[in-house]
C-alpha cells in the first residue's frame, strides 16, 4: 500500500465522528436481471441527486475548511476489503472533499490510489450512469431495456450451447454485501457453481 506524507489531519471538533442457478423455473432470468440493475441503477441514482449537486457547486476551491458548517466524518473506502480510513468532509449531508486519515488504526495515514480518489464515485463528472455498447469500435448509450435483452440472449445462448458452467461469475472486493448475495444467487439459479472473487484469482 503507497504511504502518503502529508500534514497532519486537523482537529475538527466535535464534527469528528468517534473512533470508530438449477434453473428454478419460478424465477424468470429476465426479472431477476432487471431486478439486479435496478438495484444497482437505484444506487446510483440516489448517491449522484443526493450527494452530489451541491458537491459541484463547491467544490474546486482547494481551500481547508473551505466549507461552512461541514463536519468532518469518519469512514473507510469500500474499494477493497482492507478498509483504509477516510475522512469526509459533509455539508448538509453532501459529500464534499476527503482527507486521510492519518490515525486510522488499519491504514495508519495510507492510501493506494483507488483509495486516494474514493470521492470520484460521487462526483466525478465520468461516472458510468448508463449502460453502454461498443459498436464500430465507439462507446454509445444505450437503453436498459436493450442492454437486459441483448445480456440475457447472450447468457441463454452460451447456456444452450456449453451448459450452465461454461460461464464463471467473477466477484469483486468493489461490489457491495447486497450485490455480492445477488450474484451468488443468480450463479445458484443459472445451475453453476463457478463463483469466486477477484481476490482469489
Ligand atoms: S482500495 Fe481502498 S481500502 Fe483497499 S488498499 Fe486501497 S485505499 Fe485501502
Amino acid at each position: 500500500m503507497a504511504r502518503c506524507k502529508i500534514g497532519k489531519t486537523p482537529d475538527y471538533g466535535s464534527g469528528v465522528s468517534s473512533r470508530r442457478v438449477t434453473l428454478n423455473p419460478k424465477v424468470a432470468r429476465r426479472s431477476f436481471l432487471k431486478l439486479s440493475a435496478a438495484t444497482a441503477a437505484l444506487t446510483g441514482a440516489a448517491m449522484t441527486a443526493k450527494m452530489t449537486r451541491k458537491a459541484t457547486a463547491a467544490a474546486g476551491t482547494g481551500k481547508k475548511n473551505a466549507h461552512p458548517g461541514s463536519q468532518m466524518i469518519r469512514s473507510v473506502c469500500t474499494h477493497c476489503a482492507v478498509g483504509c480510513g477516510i475522512n469526509a468532509e459533509v455539508q448538509n449531508g453532501v459529500w464534499l472533499r476527503q482527507e486521510i486519515a492519518q490515525d486510522h488504526p488499519v491504514s495508519r495515514g495510507g492510501y493506494c490510489c483507488k483509495g486516494a480518489s474514493a470521492i470520484d464515485m460521487v462526483t466525478s463528472e465520468k461516472r458510468l450512469k448508463n449502460p453502454m455498447k461498443k459498436v464500430g469500435g465507439k462507446w454509445q448509450k444505450i437503453s436498459w431495456d436493450q442492454a437486459l435483452d441483448e445480456i440475457s440472449n447472450k447468457l441463454l445462448s452460451i447456456r444452450e450451447k456449453d451448459g450452465p458452467d461454461a460461464m464463471h461469475l467473477n466477484g469483486s472486493a468493489k461490489v457491495s454485501t447486497e450485490m455480492a448475495y445477488l450474484q451468488r444467487k443468480f450463479a445458484a439459479f443459472w445451475g453453476s457453481n463457478n463463483v469466486d472473487h477477484q481476490a482469489r484469482i
